[in-house]
């Protein structure tokens, strides 16, 4: 599989493995995700998208367990994970409410709680999960530069954030921001036009694509033309409608890396199917046209 740098020391597989639904699949149990994480290998996926807040802050524990269990593996992925969300619920379950926090003191004790319950001693990349209104750049930043200086995390990012809030942070600390990782897919294509991605495009930072078929939308029951013309195009290019979704965020000449979240092993495999399919101009017109509902201008 195609790899991508994001920073002088930070390569990512192209299509990078979602753990969000970790803890909503069937089998949860330490041997089934080490198969799932051995499929992903199997395509070259070795990038894996983690959150605290992931299954209720569960979901770190649940790779750590796996890992612990098969310890070669921990090595043959780049980790990524993201903190700021704090959620009335597991170990922060007295929280009045929901709410962002980018203090120094939450960003090092996020860090370390992710470290431990995923079982290793790095983080290879770090994201800010949503921005936060009361984020103070200053202290938010000297945080995530005292996170690298540790060696606890190699690289940060963030995500969800729109240009100002990125150039924000930048101006206030050393690292680059290696990614931004924003919601793009036929079901959420204002990036394309609204400056996220030129603005990233501009600053050589490479997004990543959460919910890149839409969190499953795409495979819905209701029939939309968007769904039809998919549809007709995969059967065009004989390839699964998921994996021509993704050749037409790949085709962005961003370098848009998107992640995926299927807990399923045939699911991984076809996600790499991908890369067989020749994407062109009037095809990617073709899809953005039913994304959009009408014709471009
Ligand atoms: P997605 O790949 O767009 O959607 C995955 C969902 O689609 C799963 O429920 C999957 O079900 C279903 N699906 C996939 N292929 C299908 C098919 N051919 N037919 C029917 N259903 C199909 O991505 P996502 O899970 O929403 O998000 C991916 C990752 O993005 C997450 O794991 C997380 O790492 C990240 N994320 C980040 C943020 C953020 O704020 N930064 C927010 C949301 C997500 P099966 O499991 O049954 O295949």
């Amino acid at each position: 599989m195609q790899r991508l740098s994001l920073t002088p020391n930070l390569e990512l597989s192209r299509l990078v493995y979602g753990l969000w639904r970790l803890g909503d699949d069937a089998d949860t149990s330490p041997a089934y995700i080490q198969r799932k994480l051995e499929a992903c290998l199997d395509v070259g996926m070795t990038s894996l998208d983690q959150a605290d807040i992931y299954g209720g802050y569960e979901a770190e524990a649940l790779l750590g367990k796996c890992f612990a269990q098969a310890p070669h593996l921990r090595d043959k992925f780049e980790l990524i994970t993201k903190c700021d969300i704090v959620a009335p619920v597991g170990r922060y379950d007295s929280a009045r409410v929901k709410y962002y926090d980018t203090s120094r003191s939450h960003i090092l004790a996020s860090v370390e709680h992710s470290l431990r319950l995923m079982q290793t001693d790095r983080i290879d990349l770090l994201l800010i999960h949503r921005p936060d209104p009361l984020m103070d750049a200053q202290e938010t930043g000297a945080a995530l530069d005292e996170v690298i200086a540790s060696g606890k995390v190699l690289n940060v990012g963030v995500s969800n954030f729109m240009p100002h809030d990125l150039s924000l942070l930048q101006s206030a600390m050393k690292a680059p921001i290696a990614t931004n990782q924003i919601e793009i897919s036929p079901l959420a294509h204002l990036p394309f036009t609204n400056g996220e991605l030129a603005y990233l495009q501009e600053q050589r930072i490479k997004p990543m694509a959460w919910s890149p078929l839409g969190g499953g939308a795409l495979f819905g029951r209701e029939k939309s033309a968007l769904k039809d013309k998919l549809t007709e195009i995969s059967a065009r290019f004989e390839a699964e409608l998921s994996a021509l979704v993704l050749a037409w965020l790949m085709h962005h000449p961003a370098d848009i890396l998107p992640v995926i979240g299927t807990n399923r092993i045939d699911r991984i495999k076809t996600a790499a199917t991908a890369f067989e399919i020749k994407m062109d101009r009037q095809t990617w017109f073709e899809i953005y046209t039913a994304a959009l509902g009408r014709e471009v201008a």
